[in-house]
């Protein structure tokens, strides 16, 4: 994961409780805009229905007044008269006030007419409310005799000699229609209606709509209940919520209307805002997770990293363990076989038998000391290497490991041509995976090798080489890559494959402070990084390091004296005689103390001594053996052992590893007198 988009990922995260936080105040603010015009218009229509309740009832009670009259009661229809004309006249919202017989079908008097105008028949309106009356009533809107719209009040009469009359006040729908208007919020429409659905009062288009349905989204929303709030249009297509509410008494129902974008607006502006806010936070709580995760898989390559380097420590410490006791079994059988071989006569056929024999111990010392180079025993040199010259000076060899079916390319970069490594190693590293790249591409292909340069990264502060070697062959799968590094793990044929390729490999990397990677997939070949730390380019031509090589062909003088110090017997054994058979003069102790109080009598040109041996260990014999004699020559001899404290120990000394064949002997004792005769510039311990 990119860095800057880490940061910002972070950044979101620490701010998300800010984001979260506005948003939630913006939201509710916008929730209270919009519960503030819902509530105001809610207490608003409430307010109307009972003020238009409780005038209703006022005026139902002025009339119940005027049925219990006493002139009523007595039939006094005169007197009725007047007193129903001064009721009205207190009233003022009266439009009139009706008596009927309706046992007889006849009106007795209408306040509209005198009262000695002769009989006429009951208006509709008040027949058809008449039957079932049981006490006070009020209607719905309806029209009066004259046509006009008004709200009737019904109240039954009963005189005292028993006879049933029915008194009619028409209340004036503009007595509700002064309540509508001086109530209205503005902005809003108001209106009441009965509870048939027509409009009584409406504080816009009053005289068009009264008395007439109102709109469905009115009718539904009383049928629906007695309070509430709906989304409707209204005839003049005002678009708007309604908070509405019903009268006790007269069932008859307030609206009031808002704007619909009053509560729209702040509804879809919390959402939105609630939505960016989620957003926010699902990007911020996807971008932490998305660090998580890269954390955890980074720690757990980390964590693998790990393992895999406790693991080869774990198995190079044992390995080690065992090369070195082999090493010595393998020293002890090689001399043997090699003095019983210079023994036996050139008929004898035997000699095959001894043949076969070291072949097969040197093919065990060849294992050994593959099993050391991953061990962590074997010293590695830190030296500057030329990837381009050990590449070149490889084509022949690793042409022939490959066979002609496999085309081999070397493309060095100039900026990554020198390492710090084992250049020995790095050969081997080299060859190995030559010989597996052969091993999957049994029907031919193509083996690159190449170099590149990486900067420094992470935790290394320096440049990096990376040798890439890919070949075309048949690859590995997951499984067998995570485990190809392991020593041992092998997936070919019992003799074909040891298992130790790519552990010297990776061993050689680690060790030289690099890494080794592998990157492969089935059927589409294998590409191995060995990552290696820069080495500046040298200033001089590097080639005198080779001529000084070639210069150790040692004229060996073979009179010299030689002291032979080892604790296991075998071993000397082999030694000493192999030293005699080359000519020299061989002393032999079995000790380090005896290997002293011998040198008090007599120095040799050169002691041999054993690194490892109970008691005093080779280090301590050398240290001695300078106090006794200064400038005292001394070659070990070492199979296992603690790169550190060699290093301390030799002082430049020569050193033979075990196990060697006699040539190798032989060379290294040339190279160590040789070594002697120089003028020595190490000083002496
Ligand atoms: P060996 O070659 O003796 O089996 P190595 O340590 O060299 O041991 O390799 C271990 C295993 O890794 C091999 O057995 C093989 O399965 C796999 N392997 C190594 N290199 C390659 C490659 N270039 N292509 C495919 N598989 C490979
Ligand atoms: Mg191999």
């Amino acid at each position: 994961m990119p860095r800057w988009s880490r940061s910002y990922a972070l950044w979101i995260a620490a701010l998300a409780p800010l984001f979260v936080l506005i948003g939630v105040l913006v939201f509710a603010a916008f929730e209270g805009a919009r519960r503030d015009v819902e509530v105001v218009s809610a207490q608003r229509a409430t307010e109307v229905a009972s003020l238009v309740d409780a005038s209703a009832v006022s005026e139902l009670k002025l009339a119940q007044v005027l049925a219990s009259s006493a002139p009523l009661a007595r039939e006094d229809m005169a007197e009725a008269y007047r007193r129903a004309a001064e009721v009205m006249a207190l009233s003022g919202n009266w439009r009139t006030v009706v008596l009927s017989d309706p046992a007889r079908g006849i009106e007795v008097f209408d306040l509209r007419r005198p009262l000695d105008g002769g009989p006429r028949p009951m208006a509709d309106y008040i027949a058809a409310a008449a039957p079932g009356l049981a006490g006070p009533t009020m209607s719905d809107i309806t029209r009066d005799r004259l046509g006009v719209y008004v709200l009737p009040l019904h109240v039954p009469v009963v005189t005292d000699r028993g006879r049933r009359y029915l008194l009619t006040v028409e209340l004036d729908t503009a007595a509700i229609q002064a309540l509508v208007t001086t109530r209205a919020p503005p902005g809003s429409v108001v209106a009441v209606v009965d509870r048939s659905g027509n409009f009584i009062a409406r504080n816009v288009a009053y005289e068009s709509r009264v008395g007439r349905p109102a709109t469905r989204y009115v009718r539904d929303a009383i049928a629906g209940g007695r309070r509430g709030l709906y989304p409707g249009v209204t005839y003049e297509g005002f678009k708007n919520y309604t908070a509405f509410d019903t009268g006790q008494r007269t069932g008859w129902s307030a609206h009031v209307a808002v704007a619909s974008y009053l509560v729209d607006t702040p509804r879809r502006m919390s959402l939105a805002i609630l939505g960016v806010v989620a957003v926010a936070c699902l990007g911020a709580s996807g971008g932490l997770a998305l660090v998580a995760v890269r954390r955890m898989r980074s720690r757990r390559q980390e964590e693998a990293r790990l393992h895999q380097s406790q693991k080869m420590e774990a198995v190079g410490q044992l390995t080690g363990g065992i090369a070195h006791d082999f090493n010595n079994l393998l020293t002890a059988i090689i001399g043997g076989l090699e003095l019983s071989l210079k023994r036996a006569a050139p008929g004898d056929p035997s000699r095959r038998y001894l043949e076969g024999a070291l072949d097969a111990a040197a093919r065990g010392a060849k294992l050994t000391s593959r099993l050391l180079a991953f061990s962590r025993t074997q010293r590695l040199a830190r030296e500057r290497v030329d990837v381009q010259a050990v590449m070149w000076g490889m084509t022949d060899l690793l042409e022939q490991s490959l066979g002609p079916r496999i085309a081999m390319s070397i493309d060095v970069a100039e900026d990554a041509r020198w390492v710090v490594t084992d250049q020995n190693q790095l050969e081997l590293a080299l060859l190995n995976l030559a010989v597996n790249a052969r091993d999957a591409m049994p029907e031919g292909g193509r083996l690159e090798l190449s170099t590149r340069r990486t900067p420094a990264k992470g935790r290394s502060s320096h440049d990096r080489v990376e040798i890439v070697v890919a070949d075309t062959g048949q690859g590995m799968t997951r499984e067998v890559a995570a485990r190809a590094f392991d020593p041992f793990f092998t997936t070919k044929e019992v003799n074909r494959g040891t298992g130790l390729g790519l552990a010297q490999v990776y061993a050689m990397a680690r060790q030289s402070d690099g890494e080794a990677v592998i990157e492969s997939v089935p059927g589409q070949g294998t590409r191995v990084r060995l990552r290696l730390p820069a080495a500046p380019p040298p200033l001089a031509g590097p080639d005198d390091v080779n001529a000084r090589k070639d210069a150790v062909t040692a004229s060996l003088r073979r009179d010299r004296r030689l002291m032979v110090v080892d604790d296991d017997a075998g071993v000397r054994g082999v030694l000493v005689d192999e030293l005699r058979l080359l000519g020299f003069q061989v002393t032999e102790a079995a000790s380090g103390a005896e290997a002293l109080a011998m040198l008090e009598r007599d120095a040799p040109d050169l002691m041999i001594v054993d690194f490892l041996m109970p008691g005093l260990t080779g280090a301590d014999v050398a240290v001695r053996a300078r106090e006794l004699r200064p400038g005292q020559r001394i070659m070990f001899v070492s199979g296992h052992m603690d790169n550190a404290a060699l290093d301390a120990a030799a002082q430049g000394a020569v050193v033979l590893r075990k196990p060697f064949v006699v040539a190798e002997l032989a060379e290294t004792v040339g190279r160590a007198l040789d070594d002697a005769e120089a003028p020595q510039t190490a000083p002496s311990a």
